[in-house]
């Protein structure tokens, strides 16, 4: 297990985003451990509005220490107004090895579920099965871009195993609570050559599947089929969703005709 070393106060926590699938969010963290290579653009945007200076800040995560007393002020002012909450966009809300985020995660789920509102988590941790105990109405998700360990450790170099997320997201769907799968940012072959059905089918239990590519990363850009690359896994998307009865969501700019 890892200890959260920095703690951080915040004025205001809940927020309308931006985002094409989200309604309102939370971001009880700053940072994030997982390390992504992508690269990651929480990070990016952190860098340029100096809230850290460098990669080694942004991987050490600093807990807002006052979330649940900003969120209990804010639910009454924002109940009638929020569809769902998302946790998180700019950071992890079960970030492998907290335990105290993980904990905090939970208890802002809790509290939305008893105002009434639903939410959904993504993480790149294990999602704990202590999830289901919550509202049904929640939905849970992993982000799953590929099923090699190797490309993981270079990847994601601080996220859980990609075996690990599974199993923890598959114990959640036999318990009856809603899942998802986040297939974004997905690599060009020139980053790595992978089956895409198998992960598909690896993952054909889940409810929902979101697809995105990658962006901001000069190796994609330099691969020049990559609109059509995309197309293609888009489609294969839509197809094998349609015929399980996936729902699905294919991100802006991915699916290009
Ligand atoms: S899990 Fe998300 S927030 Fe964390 S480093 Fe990776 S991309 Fe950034």
């Amino acid at each position: 297990m890892k200890q959260v070393k920095n703690y951080i106060r915040r004025k205001t926590l809940i927020y309308k985003t931006a985002v094409e699938y989200g309604d309102y969010t939370v971001n009880h963290v700053q940072g994030c451990s997982h390390a992504c290579q992508y690269p990651c653009y929480a990070y990016l945007i952190a860098k340029r509005f100096a809230k850290v200076s460098n990669e080694a800040e942004w991987i050490e995560p600093a807990l807002v220490e006052n979330a649940l007393d900003i969120i209990d002020k804010e639910i009454p002012k924002l109940r009638d107004k929020i569809t769902s909450l998302h946790l998180c966009f700019t950071t992890d809300p079960f970030m492998y090895g907290y335990n105290e985020i993980a904990n905090m995660s939970i208890e802002i789920i809790k509290r939305m579920n008893n105002n009434g509102i639903k939410c959904s988590a993504l993480t790149k941790g294990v999602l704990p099965i202590r999830l289901a105990e919550l509202s049904k109405d929640n939905e849970y998700g992993i982000t799953l871009i590929s099923l090699n360990e190797d490309f993981r450790e270079k990847i994601e170099p601080g996220a859980a195993p990609y075996i690990d997320r599974i199993n923890g997201l598959k114990e959640l769907h036999k318990k009856g609570c809603k899942t998802w799968i986040s297939i974004e940012p997905y690599p060009t072959p020139n980053i790595i050559e992978q089956d895409f059905n198998d992960i598909l089918e690896t993952v054909s239990f889940v409810d929902k599947i979101i697809f995105g590519r990658t962006n901001y990363n000069p190796i994609v850009t330099k691969y020049k089929g990559a609109k059509e690359y995309y197309n293609k896994l888009s489609r294969q998307v839509i197809e094998f969703c349609s015929s399980r009865n996936i729902e699905y969501h294919i991100k802006d700019g991915t699916l290009r005709e």
